[in-house]
């Protein structure tokens, strides 16, 4: 039925593509997509052909108008090159119009590397704060990791190789020295996860550009770690002795 379906596509290993996704792929009146060439690569592994109009960061404001306005009679597809569409790729401003003019939303959730990274880290899940790319600039990017300082909760950064020793220089920097993962590859066939304070993970990074898409998640600042039982029993029976 018409409507927008925002379609979460893999990361990396197309086993991960889901039945549901594959299914509206392949019925979708038309695909919004970053990239023609990328989802045409997924649109043969399942074995469909469905017309494909680009929706990227620089055509989306002049294209927007024309998809809300399909939306009332056909079916479209919004896909990103790989994950969740909308998480640091492009689609809210169309949930949003598509929300306002009335229309159908529905999501087919999938993979996404933020939270896959953040399952292979080994730090703490109970809060996360997920920031996306930090910017490129120096004086921008010490003022993001500034920003998020003082937040008590692991944090997640979308990353690329290239960038990544100035990247984790700039964190060590503005965050101290907290325990962190650079998760690189995942469902890949090199999938990683390699989990070391920031310091030393700058280090390891310094010398060599790794290959590859790459998510680093930070432990939130003084981690302590939790009391063990007897501190617990410990504390209680301190507390229980200077009740009245
Ligand atoms: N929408 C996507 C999602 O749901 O994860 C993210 C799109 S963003 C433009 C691309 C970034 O996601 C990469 O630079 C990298 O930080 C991360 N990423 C994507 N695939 C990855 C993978 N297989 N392993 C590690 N990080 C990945």
């Amino acid at each position: 039925s018409p409507g927008l379906y925002i379609v979460a596509t893999p990361i990396g290993n197309l086993a991960d593509l889901s039945p549901r996704a594959a299914d509206i792929l392949a019925r979708a009146d038309v695909l919004a997509v970053e990239d023609s060439r990328v989802t045409a690569k997924l649109l043969r592994h399942i074995g469909a052909k469905r017309p494909m109009m680009p929706y990227h960061d620089h055509n989306a404001d002049q294209v927007r108008p024309g998809l809300i306005e399909r939306l009332g009679t056909q079916a479209i597809a919004l896909v990103s090159d790989a994950g969740t569409p909308l998480i640091s790729d492009p689609g809210f401003k169309l949930v949003r119009d598509a929300r306002a003019a009335g229309h159908a939303v529905t999501t087919i959730p999938g993979p996404c590397a933020a939270i896959a990274a953040l399952t292979l880290a080994g730090l703490p899940t109970d809060r996360f704060l997920f920031m996306g790319f930090l910017p490129a600039k120096q004086g921008a990017r010490a003022a993001t990791i500034a920003e998020v300082a003082a937040v008590r909760t692991t944090l997640i950064f979308y990353e690329s190789g290239p960038r990544l020793h100035a990247a984790l220089t700039a964190l060590a920097e503005g965050l101290g020295d907290r325990d962190a993962a650079v998760t690189r590859e995942i469902s890949k066939a090199y999938e990683e996860a390699v989990c070391a304070p920031l310091s030393m993970l700058a280090e390891r990074y310094a010398e060599t550009t790794p290959k590859g898409e790459i998510v680093i998640v930070i432990a939130p600042p003084g981690a302590a770690p939790p009391p063990d039982e007897e501190d617990v029993e410990t504390l209680l029976r301190d507390a229980l002795s200077r009740l009245p």
